[in-house]
């Protein structure tokens, strides 16, 4: 649960610092401050039992981290990464990029200056349009460097799969098994390119503080069993530990929205570890509220995942009221969900599921023309794990989602108006397209039920960025040796992240390492010529959402 698993993280819920006087009970913090804000004592020299020195250290082996190692090392630079898991750890299934070599053989053409000014409104100010202009003409060129060692390799390796007049992107390798394996396996291969090309892995050594000489970052202090390490870096340290989402405290001050929440991403790692080594030395941190993502697939529900979460289907919370459009997009719905009784909402289908089941899909799916693929196979696999609940009657779908005395009679009272606005075509209460009204009243047994739940995905925030991914200190000068990557920066999203095109998250994170990893070692193009020489501008592909939908 976020935010619920330290003792001053569940006392703090629900009340700002200043509000509680926890703060001032402890003898480390000053009223309102939280503890992740005190830096530590330095580690005594004493318990530094090696240096390792190098170009180049890198914190956090995941999507930013690897995309770095390799930038970096091609270069020639010596690199060494530290990371806390005994593997490398990332998640996602498809990525957002633009102007890959991939998407150019597909005849994809974007316009980067229209895609620019796209996502600074998107930013609805937030973001830092310079960042996010290198961000956008450098995912290509990220991507491009991957496909140089895919092509080298060979099949075993895999490929990025572009799909056409879209900024999606997915990576393809024997190993992958279902969506949610693609970007690890990418990161998997990464790595062992990574290490050809001379970077050194530490595994189960997570940095812990950050070493200054003269305002220059010179090395990191990393926890390697009972004792420590420093890695010292003649260039510059990459910071990619990505988000925040499992410190209670740091939810609890820059993502209130998420407290208490499940989430789905394990190992627990992402402790704002990064974030607070930053803070420590003075790097510029936004504060607030951090751009989050929160969706329903993967499930955080025992059952495990069901299809159709952001389908159009009747949808009740645990008071079995109705309370939305259920038409809306998948975001908000999302959002909306999180705000129920318990963060539950059931969506109650009758026999004609099968009947309708490709009309609908997501409403951004079907906004952008995207084909919604449905199997039999994967309802029978749901009524297997219990993730979708059947019955014969309205009783026994009461009895199937929990409801008894004033809420069975009030879901029972929301079924009777929703058919009758079904039987009349207009959603007089919230809304909903009629199109979708008619075809999900619910009347005829078999009955359906399907509960669900919002977690976050990523808190998508952090460290003020330049385009080089160089920190910021509070006075907005670059701290010098200091890169920030992925989700340990700010500087691009809204307070909610956009799923329009959906994969940016991933698509930063690539990109931001790749742009840390060249510029660390001084070797970052001037991407505005390079992108010019190669694509021209005058296409613009139109900023759309591309989801890709896969269970
Ligand atoms: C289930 C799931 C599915 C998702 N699907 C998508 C998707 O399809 N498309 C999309 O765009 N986004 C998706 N996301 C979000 C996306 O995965 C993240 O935004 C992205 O991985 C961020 O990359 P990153 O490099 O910043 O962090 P990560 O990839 O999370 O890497 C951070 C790394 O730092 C390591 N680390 C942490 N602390 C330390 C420390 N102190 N020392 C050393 N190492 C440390 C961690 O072990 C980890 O390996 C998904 C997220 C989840 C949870």
């Amino acid at each position: 649960m976020l935010g619920a698993s330290t003792a001053l993280g569940g006392l703090l819920a629900g009340c700002s610092p200043a509000e509680t006087s926890v703060a001032s009970d402890s003898p480390n913090l000053s009223e309102g401050q939280y503890s992740f804000e005190i830096a530590p004592d330095p580690v005594p020299e004493d318990k530094i039992v090696e240096t390792v020195e190098a170009d180049v250290v890198i914190v956090g082996a995941g999507l930013a981290g690897t995309f770095a190692a390799v930038a970096a090392a091609e270069e020639g630079a010596s690199v060494v990464v530290l990371q806390k898991s005994s593997q490398p750890v990332t998640h996602g299934i498809g990525f957002c990029v633009f102007d890959a070599g991939v998407q150019r053989a597909n005849g994809n053409v974007y316009d980067l200056k229209v895609w620019t000014q796209y996502f600074t409104e998107e930013s609805y100010g937030y973001g830092n349009q310079p960042y996010i202009e290198s961000i956008i003409y450098n995912s290509g060129r990220a991507i491009d460097m991957l496909m140089k060692y895919a092509e080298q390799k060979g099949e075993s390796f895999g490929t990025v799969m572009a799909t056409p007049n879209s900024t999606m992107c997915v990576f393809d390798c024997p190993e992958v098994t279902n969506g949610y394996s693609r970007v690890p396996n990418m990161v998997n291969k990464l790595v062992s390119v990574a290490e050809e090309l001379g970077a050194e892995y530490r595994y189960s050594t997570p940095a812990v503080q950050l070493e200054t000489e003269e305002g220059r970052v010179v090395a990191v202090i990393a926890k390697s069993g009972s004792e420590y390490i420093r890695a010292k870096a003649s260039k510059g340290v990459i910071l990619a530990t990505g988000d925040i989402g499992n410190d209670p405290e740091m939810v609890a001050k820059y993502a209130p929205f998420c407290q208490g929440l499940p989430n789905t991403y394990m190992p627990q790692d992402n402790t704002g570890d990064g974030h607070k080594m930053a803070l420590w030395i003075g790097a510029r941190m936004f504060k607030g509220p951090f751009s989050q993502a929160i969706h329903y697939d993967p499930s955080p529900l025992p059952e495990g995942d069901a299809p159709f979460s952001g389908s159009p289907y009747l949808a009740v919370n645990a008071l079995g009221i109705r309370y939305q459009n259920e038409d809306l997009d998948y975001p908000v719905i999302a959002n909306l969900n999180c705000q129920q009784p318990g963060n539950l909402r059931w969506q109650i289908i009758d026999k004609t599921f099968t009947e309708y089941w490709s009309d609908f899909g997501t409403r951004m799916a079907r906004d952008h023309g995207f084909e919604f693929t449905t199997n039999e196979e994967a309802l029978e696999t749901c009524l297997e794990n219990g993730a979708i609940l059947k019955a014969e009657s309205l009783d026994e779908l009461a009895a199937n989602m929990g409801f008894e005395g004033k809420a069975k009679d009030t879901l029972f009272a929301t079924i009777k108006r929703y058919n009758e606005l079904c039987d009349a075509g207009v959603d007089e209460d919230f809304g909903k397209n009629p199109e979708y009204l008619v075809k999900t009243a619910v009347k005829e047994p078999p009955f359906y039920s399907i509960k669900r739940s919002a977690a976050p995905l990523a808190l998508l925030d952090g460290v003020y960025a330049t385009e080089k991914m160089e920190a910021y200190d509070t006075e907005m000068s670059v701290i010098p040796g200091l890169y920030v990557t992925g989700n340990v920066a700010h500087g691009m999203f809204n307070v909610d992240y956009t799923l329009d095109p959906g994969g940016i998250s991933c698509g930063r994170a690539l990109s931001s390492g790749y742009i840390a990893g060249k510029a660390v070692v001084n070797a970052l193009p001037d991407y505005k010529s390079y992108y010019q020489d190669v694509a021209g501008e005058s296409t613009a592909v139109n900023p759309g959402v591309q989801m890709v939908m896969e269970y």
